[in-house]
């Protein structure tokens, strides 16, 4: 391969980019399929090799070649778990140039190439109502359990593992589902401001971070027994936006400290899984749709609950949990642990009906009524 080949590949890499646009707004929509990276030919993989590579200037025909045939041994699962077949985050890339990105997770994760894959981009206009989605039922949240929770760095988030299970029902859901673990993602700080490591976004716009609460079936043991059944996992996206100081957040954020690097685990004392969300009459307003895990293996059947109402942090409480890093000391901060958003193809998104009416068009309505009534007294 020629070095003038590698150059005239690299042209059309813009479409790939726009999947992972930020603020684009747009839904994902027409002839999506066409560059996503399973079905790439030898020139696009070359394509895709130099785009992940941002800091080789020299030996790219060797590295590409070595690139491409670890390409070829980790498709046919050969290396699996080898030097390089580790899944990774973008940001991980700059230090480690052959764990697979995002874009390369299908290799090693079929699923994670599929047609309902999460995160999405939410596209307020499109999202249709919905009124069997009344508020959620939650059971146990605001209980504070008397065993420790778990503490984790995975090497790809913070992972708190509960000792108690707090269940969410209702709101459309027909089974009822116990919690097990919560997790975050999150952005990086640039030189002026925040860049934001929300998964999910509404009309193109990410928040600073996001929270997951992941539940399974309250009939199910664990995540794999639930992975097993189609209706098994449901998973609660919480935005967190910088603004005031959230008191109720000290502890854990307190025990990042604990966890620095990939493998640490500590004890904690357990919070009512309340105190760390919004108000519960804030929840009522949500989005509900079908998708995957947002991390390999890209599990697909999972029941999304992502609510309106974001958990307010300050930016100080935001910045800690990019204290703590991917890997060993010395490794990188952790930073940007988001899977971009994925194409929604032939999915809809659910919107509760709860307050369809905003604030002002209520006052509106009722102004308007008012005159009616009014104007028909004085006839
Ligand atoms: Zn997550």
């Amino acid at each position: 391969m020629e070095k003038a080949s590698l150059h005239s590949a690299a042209e059309p890499v813009v479409t790939t980019d726009l999947r992972d646009g930020f603020g684009t707004g747009g839904q994902w929509s027409g002839n999506e399929n066409r560059d996503i990276p399973g079905s790439l030919g030898f020139l696009e993989r070359l394509e895709e090799w130099e785009h992940s590579q941002p800091c080789i200037s020299e030996n790219k025909e060797s590295a590409a070649r070595t690139w491409l045939k670890e390409g070829d041994e980790r498709s046919k699962g050969t290396n699996k778990g080898g030097i390089g077949a580790h899944w990774c985050y973008q940001s991980q890339k700059y230090e480690q140039l052959h764990c697979e990105g995002p874009r390369q997770w299908h290799l090693t994760y079929a699923a994670c190439k599929e047609k309902k894959q999460s995160p999405i981009n939410i596209v307020t206009k499109t999202v249709v109502h919905d009124k069997s989605l009344k508020p959620l039922n939650f059971e146990g949240y605001d209980v504070k359990g008397s065993s420790k929770w778990k503490i984790e760095n995975n090497g790809h988030t913070v992972k708190v593992t509960l000792s108690t299970s707090p269940k969410i029902g209702g709101g459309g859901l027909e089974r009822k589902y116990k919690a097990i673990e919560f997790h975050f993602h999150w952005g990086v700080q640039g030189v002026q401001q925040y860049h934001p490591g929300s998964e999910h976004s509404i009309d193109g716009e990410k928040q600073a971070m996001e929270l997951h609460i992941v539940h399974i079936r309250e009939d199910l043991s664990d995540i794999t027994e639930a992975k097993k059944n189609a209706d098994g996992v449901a998973v609660l996206a919480f935005f967190i936006k910088a603004e005031e100081e959230n008191k109720n957040y000290a502890t854990l954020i307190k025990e990042l400290e604990n966890v620095n690097y990939n493998g640490q685990t500590a004890k904690m004392d357990p919070l009512p899984l309340s105190s760390l969300l919004p108000r519960e009459e804030d929840l009522e307003r949500y989005y509900r749709y079908v998708g995957s895990l947002t991390t390999p293996d890209c599990h697909e059947g999972v029941i999304w609950t992502v609510f309106e109402k974001p958990i307010e942090l300050s930016s100080s409480q935001i910045a800690q949990f990019s204290t703590v890093r991917f890997g060993e000391k010395n490794s990188t901060y952790m930073v940007e642990n988001f899977r971009p958003a994925q194409f929604l193809n032939e999915r809809k998104v659910y919107w509760s009906s709860a307050s369809i009416l905003l604030p002002t068009a209520k006052v509106l309505m009722s102004v308007l009524a008012l005159t009616y009534i009014l104007s028909s007294l004085f006839q």
